[in-house]
């Protein structure tokens, strides 16, 4: 079984989050930041490709078991922006809370509907590349609301739910966002390949 996974991000929310849910399984997670990894810049197009690019650089360093993600949030009628661009995006419109005011303005008359993707990308040895890809639906809030404040939480409100990812608890965020999802094909991937 898998005890040791290296999740090559610096990000801490994101850290926490798979902490949580495969600490459940009862697999380690060490942060790129605990192992001094340089940051990789983000040049795919695609969220599998930057997930990718993430995985393959730790993996080169360490030569351990690696997982990488790259997320975003897109925005249908806006054809997708921001997309993989989705950090920068925001950093280019102010930061937040600006960028969400700068998206009510792209948004009036526009359907409000959005999503979050994640992809990961799993190396366990050298060519050994599995990914996995989750997805969750929702539509955008014009005020940010909620003290989880991470990235687009605040005004992203998921479908079935009233309440925005900043105001709902950790736990629930934890069952149904993207990252949960890709994470949950992962835990399946583990135990169809008896690694526990
Ligand atoms: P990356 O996956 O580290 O490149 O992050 C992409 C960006 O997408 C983040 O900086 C946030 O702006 C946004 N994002 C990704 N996942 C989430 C989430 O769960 N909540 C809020 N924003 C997110």
């Amino acid at each position: 079984m898998i005890q040791q996974i290296i999740l090559a991000t610096h990000n801490p929310h994101k850290l926490e989050e798979v902490r949580r849910i495969l600490g459940s399984l009862g697999i380690d997670v060490i942060g790129a930041s605990d192992l001094n990894l340089p940051d990789v810049a983000e040049t795919g197009k695609t969220f599998y490709e930057n997930a990718l690019i993430k995985a393959q650089a730790a993996f080169k360093i360490t030569g351990k078991p690696v997982l990488a993600d790259d997320s975003g949030l897109c925005i249908p009628a806006l054809d997708g922006i921001p997309g993989v661009y989705a950090a920068r995006f925001a950093a280019a419109h102010g930061g937040y809370p600006a960028v969400f005011e700068y998206l009510n303005e792209l948004l009036v008359g526009k359907s409000r509907a959005a999503y979050f993707i994640c992809s990961m990308v799993l190396i366990l040895a050298e060519g050994k590349v599995h990914t996995f890809e989750g997805r969750v639906e929702g539509h955008l809030n014009k005020l940010p609301s909620g003290t989880h404040t991470f990235g687009y939480d605040p005004i992203f409100v998921p479908e079935g739910y009233c309440e925005t990812f900043g105001v709902l608890e950790a736990d629930v965020k934890n069952k149904i966002s993207h990252r949960a999802r890709a994470l949950a094909q992962l835990a399946d991937f583990f135990r169809k390949n008896n690694f526990e």
